[in-house]
């Protein structure tokens, strides 16, 4: 610990929202700065060329970059972070622990563009894919082939926010010897640790709630053991798909206001999944918080929240893109997990790159919208929703 003055507590016992200031690197060992210098340097001078200073080159390694990645592996409780140029660089740096001949079961409901790097990028390189229901254990365990080296989560899915049960994916995986990735974006470890359920890779695209401003792209990925860790930092350095200063140091500034920033928002979600489920013109809502919910047990067993994100289907695509060019308040926009409400429409957005018949499959109809809450008052975003469902 390089900052702070006396502390009453032992580090480890901090909570997670008094953890997010007092990370370590808070306040600068030499001068005593209220933040991380942004070192905007791409080498560093060797002083004695028998003792190489620790930092040596900036794609290998740099103290801000360093401070940010400590942070995260801090907050999701593994053993080393990294941080990429996007959530993309992340998670294609990570798909690179693979070989030709390997295969990949991932789920079904990916992130769209986790789903184009699988099937239009990986795939010229003989890297196999099954997409599975991960909801579904039997079908997770049907998937698996001789040349199967990995298990791919994502949990709340995207953007029907479908619900796997991380322990029991990642046990079964761990009896066959199979790396296991979850991408923790939609959760954040303010909600959900996967590490802590055996999972050896946490993967974010930071871009979204970790940065929380729509100003900032950047991926971090999280290691559970020394050994993964080894393999991530060679890939990250061999493929040079680093994030800069600049950008490290905004990040650690978004992150700071995680928790409060998750909680007002989960606590408007809530609101709006309950306003938009009791109306009669809303054809389906997916939130893990409402009670309706298949996975909401499941949830509850292995995240302390349900976040910010609130899908539905308003009935047909003419009806969305009313709703769309009506809404005043949210930005409509690719992305998620900002102060400003975001709302996406995943058919032409997010999930444009997955083929018509593949997205209805997976339940990314016409008229599927996705809310990402901000921090506006409630009130005010559900007011302005109103009018623009009610709009003929
Ligand atoms: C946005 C997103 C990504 C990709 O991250 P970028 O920062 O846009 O490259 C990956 N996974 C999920 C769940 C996302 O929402």
């Amino acid at each position: 610990m390089s900052g702070g003055g006396q502390r009453n507590k032992a580090d480890k016992e901090l909570k997670f929202g008094t953890r997010l200031l007092h990370f370590g690197a808070e306040i600068d060992g030499q001068t005593g700065a209220s933040s991380v210098p942004i070192y905007q340097a791409s080498t560093f001078h060797h002083h004695d060329i028998f003792n190489p200073p620790q930092h040596d080159y900036s794609r290998s390694g740099n103290p801000t970059r360093q401070a940010l990645e400590d942070y995260i592996a801090l907050l999701e409780g593994g053993v080393r972070g990294f941080a990429y140029s996007s959530g993309m660089a992340a998670i294609s740096s990570t798909f690179m622990m693979l070989s030709a001949g390997d295969h990949i079961i991932v789920t079904e409901d990916v992130y769209g563009g986790t789903y184009r790097l699988l099937t239009a990028i990986l795939s010229r390189m003989n890297i196999e894919s099954t997409f599975v229901d991960m909801t579904d254990l039997d079908e997770v365990r049907q998937a698996l082939k001789p040349n199967t080296k990995a298990v791919y989560m994502e949990t709340p899915s995207n953007p029907t926010l479908k619900i796997t049960d991380i322990a029991a994916v990642t046990s079964w995986a761990r009896e066959h010897g199979l790396i296991t990735m979850l991408d923790n974006t939609f959760m954040t470890p303010y909600y959900q640790r996967p590490i802590e359920q055996g999972v050896d890779i946490v993967l974010h695209s930071a871009t979204k709630f970790l940065g929380g401003h729509s100003d900032v792209l950047a991926g971090l990925a999280v290691a559970r053991t020394e050994a993964i860790a080894v393999q991530l930092k060679q890939l990250q350095n061999g493929l040079g798909t680093v994030l800069g200063v600049q950008e490290s140091w905004l990040l650690m500034r978004g992150m700071k206001t995680l928790e409060a920033r998750m909680a007002h928002s989960e606590k408007s979600a809530r609101r709006l999944a309950e306003w938009l489920y009791a109306r009669e013109d809303i054809k389906a809502v997916y939130y893990p918080g409402l009670s309706e919910h298949p996975g909401r047990e499941i949830h509850e067993r292995q995240s302390s929240g349900f976040g910010a994100v609130v899908s539905f289907d308003v009935g047909s695509g003419e009806r969305a893109k009313t709703v769309l060019s009506r809404v005043g308040l949210p930005i409509v926009a690719v992305s998620l997990g900002a102060v400003e409400s975001i709302l996406s429409y995943p058919a032409m957005m997010s999930h444009a790159a997955m083929p018509h018949s593949v997205r209805l499959e997976r339940g990314i109809t016409d008229g599927l919208l996705r809310f990402s809450v901000g921090l506006e008052n409630i009130e005010d975003l559900i007011f302005d929703l109103e009018q623009a469902l009610l709009f003929e």
